[in-house]
């Protein structure tokens, strides 16, 4: 340890696992100046690639509590990367605000008494004669859709973040390998990452950030942790209906759970279903168009132009996302069964704070 504490920054640290979580690992742990390698045999087939990218913070209707506290610091933080991520990709953005809806008489009754409560004037109920309100329900042939909008909060394009972050590893020359890791194994104060090809990576941390398949690793470990797959579905649907114009819709919005974000005048996409299972079912339009009990009819006729799902992971028995320390020098984020997005500059930073703890 003698050596490590001297060479603070000279400690190389894996990160196994390259969505969201691992990306951004990286990214922080590079700013501090750590000599970082990232292993993934299949960086594109990854449930970060699948994500509609919702920011859905200020809204969240709990203003306390873990989860609070993990969304509250991310909201903090994303303006912040957002402008240091610009100088590697002018485009990014978050695009606000997000616009959450629903049909349910009981559910409006809450989010009305949630603003009340919450005191902030960036959180808003949508007047039934707002601009808003008035094209939603003219789009969707009815009279019932409510609800509120909260103008900090958004969406960014997952896709391009992640292209964005890849832009900085490799222009911070970010070791990328493209592995599958088998094992690791503690000897003598380093890690050794295995590959499938039978390479001995050693680093003094690793962090897993592999998701459902942490747990293979933790075999000889750990077996506290419990990870369940949670299957996710998006599609893109196109119309052919000259009396609607979906850009008169919000470009982002939710209504009764599920997100939708329209493309063009005659394309949008919806997302995302929750399926306790790691194969996708065939009636994805059904799934992802039943949230309201009348579908109008340009939906009903849209067909689906392109369908994609991701596989995430849900703890077990716990709370999600586990951020946990397993040993000294042996981290894990995972469980990101939802907002993996929005939640990742708050895990990169308590990753840091693990980081400097240990070797300190
Ligand atoms: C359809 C859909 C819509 C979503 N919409 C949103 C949204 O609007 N907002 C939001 O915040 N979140 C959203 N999410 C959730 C979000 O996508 C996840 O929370 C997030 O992507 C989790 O990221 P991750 O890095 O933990 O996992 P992943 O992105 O799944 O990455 C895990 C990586 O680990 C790698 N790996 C696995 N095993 C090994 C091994 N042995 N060795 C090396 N590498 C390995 C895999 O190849 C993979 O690349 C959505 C998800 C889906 C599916």
């Amino acid at each position: 340890m003698k050596s490590l504490k001297e060479n603070f920054q000279k400690a190389h640290i894996v990160i196994i696992g390259s969505g969201i979580i691992g990306k951004f690992n990286a990214l922080e742990l590079s700013e501090l100046g750590f000599q970082v390698t990232i292993i993934d045999p299949t960086q594109l087939q990854n449930s970060s690639n699948a994500a509609l990218g919702l920011l859905m913070g200020n809204m969240y209707q709990k203003k306390r509590g873990r989860s609070w506290d993990l969304r509250k610091q991310s909201i903090e933080l994303w303006p912040q990367w957002i402008t240091f991520l610009q100088k590697f990709n002018c485009a990014l953005n978050i695009e606000k605000p997000l616009i959450q809806l629903t049909t349910n008489e009981e559910k409006f009754k809450k989010l009305e008494k949630f603003i009340y409560e919450s005191n902030d004037l960036d959180l808003k109920i949508l007047e039934r004669d707002s601009i808003f309100i008035k094209n939603i329900n003219k789009a969707f042939q009815t009279k019932n859709i409510k609800g509120m909008i909260s103008l900090q909060d958004g969406r960014i394009n997952a896709f391009s973040l992640l292209k964005t972050l890849d832009k900085y590893l490799k222009y911070k020359k970010v070791n990328l390998l493209e592995e599958e890791i088998i094992k690791i194994r503690k000897s003598k104060n380093q890690w050794l990452s295995t590959t499938k090809n039978n390479r001995d990576i050693k680093s003094d941390i690793v962090i897993l950030c592999n998701s459902l398949k942490a747990v293979n690793l933790l075999n000889n470990i750990s077996d506290e942790i419990k990870l369940k797959p949670v299957l996710g579905q998006a599609m893109e649907i196109e119309i052919n209906d000259a009396e609607v114009d979906l850009l008169s819709l919000p470009k982002q919005f939710n209504i009764n759970g599920k997100n939708i974000i329209p493309k063009s005048k005659n394309k949008l996409i919806i997302g995302s279903s929750d399926e306790y299972s790691s194969k996708p079912e065939e009636n994805t339009f059904e799934k992802l168009t039943n949230f309201l009990d009348k579908k109008p009819n340009w939906l009903m006729k849209g067909k689906i132009s392109k369908k994609w799902y991701g596989i995430r992971s849900r703890p077990d028995g716990e709370p999600s996302p586990i951020m946990r320390k397993i040993e000294d020098g042996l981290l894990i984020c995972t469980g990101f069964y939802k907002n993996g997005i929005l939640l990742a500059p708050a895990c990169s930073k308590w990753v840091a704070n693990e980081i400097k703890i240990y070797l300190n």
